[in-house]
Order: structure tokens, then C-alpha cells, then sequence
């Protein structure tokens, strides 16, 4: 079995819990999602065609290739760069050598922003600057490389990035995270588990409800909708952790109180009033819309910055009156090139008998804007699409609060609830990422013709299922109101 080391990840994971890093560090990783996959595919691909930067570095990849790279005076740069001392572990995307010393870079596949990077970036350059110089590497810089966004497909890899330099911020960063060296490494190695306690941290937890300090409660606090911080550190001074044990006069919001009385109650929280105050604003006919996207790191058609979220698929229930037979319109793109001006044109043409569009959330909105703003000459009619788009969710939201719903609204929480026999489950594309993962799949050209038409199919029945499910919701809405 393979020495137990402490990676960036467990020490950045112990600093919000030890518990969470302790149990993450004796976890296998599960098998990795198409949407992981992907992720991964498009880090090795930025790392890369960011070693371009430097097309004379040398790779180590272990530590003693590292220490011998380090002291032969030739090599000016190593890429992959391995250190380990006292139980710790990291690896620099590259170190070079500057005068009395190295500057440590880290490769990120996200993009410069102006107003300065992610605190997580910086985060984790200052691990790995915390390993290199407790291994006695002299470290004279740090640096960040991110990516360009005015970058187009056909420009050198070398303008793919921006490097920036970060030493004034993480060096003092390294020396806050070296304070707690003796403690986090034995902590995290030792055979027995950090007692946990609640914290922050807690509401994102996969190890929470199963293995942790959720463990037998079914109203944790957290099903609070749009609960913060300071209120939950409130509520914890005080010992409270379950909904159920929330003292009548303690203050919450409206939506915080509907969804803590129907948890507590088990009954759910109808507003019939607001539900047909809402519904009665509906134009029928309905369309109900629902679009899925693909967005890559390095963009893989000509006109499209990294990262660009571009539509390219929806579908489109049209029911005429409340009740009648639904017809069916659909779009996937042609995953060889960018499809946006053929979908708007046909997005346009199938919504043109619609009254309202039914949506679910504002992606629908936001994707429509930007469709208006990177094709002109469709912006008038795209702007009245918009005009008839209806949000179902904030609808659920105000007039529909179910305990199971566990103070969630989004359309997977809700849709087990309202109708049960629609699932998807049996889907082979069952969510918003994997379509994503899929499409990128296509388009990156790793499929063969047996798989893209899996694909394809596969891609249609989920964005098929998504607006049923609007349908089906908008009904249990008619029903309680
Ligand atoms: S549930 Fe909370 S205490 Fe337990 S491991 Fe997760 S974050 Fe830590």
C-alpha cells in the first residue's frame, strides 16, 4: 500500500475541517463523471499548451528528478516540478530560475480577470510554495497563469495565456499556512478520525448526511433557503442544528419561515392565491422551452472565446390550450461547427405562435441576451422572446412549499415531488453537465458514427424530459390553485 501523503487539496480541505480532510484522504474517488472527464481532458490540454511559455523546460514529474534538475545549472526551467518533507506533497506546474533563486508558477484553466484572481488560486500556489521552500527550494516569485479570453482558435498557444505575478500576496500566505505545519499533517495521518463538529463547511459536506454530524437528523438547518453564515452561527451558539428545534421568535425571512413550517408541520405550504395571481398572467398558447449548451476551456470553433457558453440545442412543447395534446419542436446542433444563427432562426420561427414560454429558472434569459447581443440582426425578435418568457421557479418558490423539496426549488428537487412516475433515472444523459460533457465529446471529434447517434439520441430525450417536466409542473401548480 502506497505511503499516505498530504496533498494540496487535503491541507486546502483541512483548513475549512479536518474531518472533511481526514475522510477525503481514505476515500477511493468513485468513478469520475463524463463532466470529470471532461474537466480533466481540458487540464492536461491548458497544461499543455501553456508549456509553450517555456519550450525549453524540462519535465521531472518525481522528486529526485526534480532535486537533480534543481542543481544542474543548465536547466532553467522544470516543468512538473515533485516535492515531499514531513508528510506533505506538492507539485509546482513549473519553477524557474531566477537570480538567488525560483519563482514557482501555477497553470490554471480559468480565465484573467482584471480585477484580480480567485482567492482559491492564490490558495493553492501558496501550498505549494509552503512544500518547495520547507524542501529548501529559495523562492524569489510566484506566479499565476490563466487564460486569455481574447484568444481565437488559429493564434499561437503562447497568447492562449496570461502570467501574472503574485508574490507580494502569497509569500505572506505561505508563512500564515507554514504556522500550522506540526499541526495538519499529523492530524490528517493519524489513524483515528478529528472529532467533527458543525460548522460552515457542514452544508456542502458529501460526508454530512451519511457519515458525519447530519447523521440521523432529517431537518438540518441548512434546508433554511438562502441560509447565511451569520445566521447559522447564530443558531449553533445557541445549539441549534435542526429546524425543528428553532426558537419561535428567532428571526427568519418569509421564505425561510414557509419552508421551516412545512418541515416542521410535514405538511406542504400553499399559496393558492399567489400561485393564480401568477398563472392567470399566462398567454396561451404555452411553449415550454428549455435549452443545453456546451462550454470548453479552449474553444473548439473560430469566433468563440474560452470558456463562451454556446447554445446549441433546446426543446419546445407547444400546448395550445390548458390540457390539450402537446406538440413537440426540437434543435440539436450539428456538432462540427458553431450552429447559434441557424437555432436562433429556427428558435424564432417555432416560438412565434407562443403567447408565454414557459422556463425554468433565468438561464433561458440570459442565454437568449446573449444570443441578441452576438447576432444583431435577430436582436428584435429575440428581445420579444424574452418579453414572453415565465419563470416557473420563483412561482414553486412563493406559492409551493413542499417539506421533501428539503428548501431547494430547482427542478430536479422538485419534480420527484409533483410527478413522481417522470424520472431520470433511466436516462443515459440524466443531467445539465453530462449533456455538456456529451456534446463536447461530439464535438471534439472522440466519438465514432455508432456513438454519435447514441449520443445525439441520448442528448434529445434529456432536453425532451426537461420541458415534460415543465408541462407537468405547471400543471400540479394549476391543480393546487
Ligand atoms: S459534515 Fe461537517 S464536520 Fe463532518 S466532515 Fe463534513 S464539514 Fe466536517
Amino acid at each position: 500500500m502506497p505511503t499516505r501523503t498530504v496533498t494540496k487539496h487535503d491541507f486546502l480541505t483541512a483548513l475549512g475541517c479536518n474531518t472533511r480532510a481526514w475522510f477525503g484522504m481514505r476515500e477511493s474517488g468513485g468513478i469520475p463523471t463524463p463532466a470529470d472527464l471532461l474537466r480533466m481532458q481540458e487540464g492536461q490540454d491548458v497544461h499543455r499548451r501553456a508549456q509553450s511559455l517555456h519550450p525549453n523546460g524540462v519535465f521531472a514529474g518525481s522528486i529526485e528528478k526534480t532535486k537533480r534538475l534543481i542543481l544542474d545549472h543548465a536547466v532553467n526551467v522544470i516543468i512538473e516540478a515533485a516535492f515531499t518533507v514531513d508528510g506533505y506533497t506538492a507539485r509546482a506546474d513549473w519553477i524557474h530560475r531566477v537570480k538567488g533563486g525560483w519563482v514557482v508558477g501555477e497553470i490554471k484553466s480559468s480565465l484573467f480577470n482584471e480585477d484580480g484572481p480567485k482567492d482559491e488560486h492564490l490558495e493553492d500556489l501558496a501550498y505549494t510554495v509552503m512544500v518547495a521552500r520547507r524542501s529548501g527550494l529559495p523562492v524569489k516569485g510566484c506566479e499565476l497563469v490563466l487564460m486569455n479570453r481574447d484568444w481565437r482558435l488559429g493564434m499561437p498557444d503562447t497568447e492562449l495565456f496570461v502570467v501574472t505575478d503574485h508574490t507580494a500576496v502569497v509569500l505572506p500566505m505561505a508563512d500564515e499556512y507554514n504556522r500550522l505545519w506540526d499541526q495538519i499533517a499529523p492530524l490528517l495521518l493519524r489513524r483515528s478520525r478529528p472529532s467533527p463538529h458543525w460548522c460552515w463547511e457542514c452544508r456542502a459536506c458529501e460526508y454530512f448526511a451519511d457519515r458525519c454530524v447530519g447523521v440521523g437528523i432529517s431537518d438540518p438547518i441548512f434546508q433554511l433557503p438562502y441560509l447565511r453564515e451569520n445566521k447559522f452561527t447564530e443558531l449553533t451558539a445557541m445549539g441549534v442544528t435542526r429546524i425543528s428545534a428553532i426558537p419561535s421568535d428567532f428571526k427568519l425571512s418569509q421564505s425561510q419561515q414557509k419552508a421551516a413550517t412545512a418541515i416542521r408541520t410535514k405538511n406542504p405550504q400553499i399559496d393558492a392565491a399567489v400561485i393564480r395571481a401568477a398563472l392567470d398572467s399566462v398567454v396561451w398558447p404555452v411553449g415550454y422551452l428549455d435549452f443545453e449548451t456546451l462550454m470548453t476551456a479552449v474553444p473548439l470553433y473560430p469566433d468563440v472565446a474560452p470558456h463562451e457558453q454556446l447554445v446549441t440545442q433546446y426543446s419546445l412543447h407547444v400546448e395550445a390550450s390548458p390540457g390539450s395534446e402537446l406538440a413537440h419542436r426540437e434543435y440539436l446542433a450539428d456538432h462540427t461547427r458553431d450552429c447559434r444563427e441557424e437555432l436562433t432562426a429556427r428558435l424564432i420561427r417555432d416560438t412565434s405562435g407562443c403567447g408565454s414560454v414557459v422556463v425554468y429558472s433565468s438561464f433561458e434569459k440570459t442565454q437568449i441576451r446573449g444570443l441578441a447581443s452576438l447576432l444583431p440582426a435577430y436582436a428584435t425578435e429575440l428581445a420579444g422572446l424574452e418579453a414572453k418568457l415565465f419563470d416557473l421557479e420563483p412561482v414553486v418558490r412563493r406559492g409551493l412549499v413542499h417539506p421533501n423539496f428539503s428548501g431547494r426549488s430547482s427542478i430536479k428537487v422538485v419534480l420527484p415531488v409533483l410527478a413522481p412516475d417522470l424520472s431520470y433515472a433511466e436516462l443515459d444523459i440524466g443531467d445539465g453537465s453530462a449533456a455538456v460533457a456529451a456534446f463536447a465529446k461530439l464535438a471534439l471529434g472522440d466519438a465514432t458514427d455508432e456513438e454519435i447517434q447514441a449520443v445525439r439520441g441520448a442528448l434529445l430525450e434529456y432536453c425532451k424530459l426537461d420541458t415534460i417536466a415543465m408541462v407537468r409542473v405547471l400543471r400540479a401548480l394549476q391543480s393546487r390553485s
